[in-house]
Order: structure tokens, then C-alpha cells, then sequence
């Protein structure tokens, strides 16, 4: 088999790419691309949550669910869409993991924040306790369990990944000396993260 980059280098730049390496370096950016001030600052409202759903979810306008048609009416009864071609009423969560639950859009939000700023620390903690996050939002501890399992996968590197682009909204340069998917672009994310990793110990 022919080597590209010639004889002497016999690392494949996917060696690198160790499933915990590239899962630590997806927590930590998805952890450094929440908005300042958090989700409460940047999406302070149910409405502005709902439109950043809605914008996330439909970035090109709002597109039926079941037919993809696109002659969509906002039904004056808050929060429902109606489909002209198929005649279909949906929400902005139909179709979505989150729809079954019948949780408010802010709320979503709000917990996949939580389980993006315990993420990184999951070796040490375990990540954010079902009863955390239940106490955070003001949900039984069932709801929460529910909650942080569909944020989960959404979250995970193969997950769908709607909620984490709906609170991950900031942008993120690398260095051009930094290979993406390498220990020194897992060094550089964390050393931004956590600038004083011995807090982190007390
Ligand atoms: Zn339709």
C-alpha cells in the first residue's frame, strides 16, 4: 500500500482520533461555543428559545414534517403550524425526540446547557445528576432522567445534534498549527475551558 507521506512517517493522522480523545475534544467544544452569560442571557425568554429552535431546526423557513411542503401558516393558537399542501397541524417540536415529552422549548435548552457544562468533568463526576437537573429545571426526578437521556444522544458524537447547534451558537477558531482531532487540539480546548485546572481539584 502506498504511503503518502512518505517512509518516514508511520502515523496515520487518524491514529489520533482515539474515541475518548475524540469525544473529550467534543464536549470541551461544545462546552466553549455556549453563548456568554449562558442560555438565560443569550435566549432570555420562551419566545426567543422557540425561535431559536425554530431557526435551528428549519434554517432555510419552517418545512411541513410529514409532506416537507413548504406553505406553512402560523396558526394563531401560540406555537402550532399548519400545512397547506397536506393539511397537517404540527408543532416546532414534532417529529423530534422531544415531542413526546411535551416539555417547553426553554426548557430543553436550558438542561442541554447543564449537560454540556458537566460533560467535560464526567470522568471526575459522572457527569450532572438526574436530581441536579431535575432541581435545576423544577421537574420530577422521572422527567429529568427522561430529559438528560434524549439530550444525550442527541449530544453524543453520532447524535442528531439539534439541540447541541440550537445552544452551541458560538463560533470557534483553531490555530492553522493545530490538527483537529489531536492531543494538542485537546490541550488547547481545555486550557481555554479550565485556565485554572487546579480549582477544578478542591
Ligand atoms: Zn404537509
Amino acid at each position: 500500500m502506498q504511503n503518502d507521506h512518505g517512509p518516514g512517517n508511520s502515523h496515520h493522522p487518524a491514529a489520533a482520533l482515539r474515541p475518548d480523545l475524540a469525544l473529550g475534544i467534543h464536549h470541551l467544544t461544545m462546552l466553549l461555543q455556549l453563548p456568554d452569560g449562558g442560555i438565560r442571557n443569550a435566549l432570555p425568554d420562551a419566545d426567543s428559545c422557540q425561535g431559536r429552535f425554530i431557526h435551528t431546526r428549519w434554517p432555510e423557513g419552517i418545512s411541513c414534517p410529514v409532506c416537507s411542503d413548504r406553505s406553512i401558516r402560523a396558526l394563531p393558537k401560540r406555537d402550532l403550524f399548519f400545512c397547506s399542501h397536506c393539511r397537517k397541524q404540527f408543532t416546532a417540536t414534532s417529529g423530534t425526540a422531544l415531542h413526546r415529552t411535551r416539555l417547553p422549548i426553554q426548557m430543553w435548552l436550558l438542561a442541554t446547557e447543564a449537560v454540556i457544562r458537566w460533560q467535560p468533568l464526567h470522568h471526575v463526576s459522572g457527569g450532572i445528576t438526574v436530581d441536579a437537573l431535575g432541581s435545576l429545571l423544577g421537574v420530577h426526578t422521572e422527567a429529568a432522567a427522561r430529559m438528560r437521556r434524549i439530550i444525550a444522544a442527541d449530544l453524543g458524537l453520532e447524535g442528531e445534534g439539534l439541540l447541541r447547534r440550537a445552544v452551541c451558537m458560538k463560533t470557534l477558531s483553531l490555530p492553522p498549527e493545530i490538527t483537529p482531532g489531536t492531543s494538542r487540539h485537546f490541550e488547547l480546548l481545555a486550557a481555554r475551558a479550565f485556565p485554572f485546572p487546579d480549582r477544578l481539584l478542591t
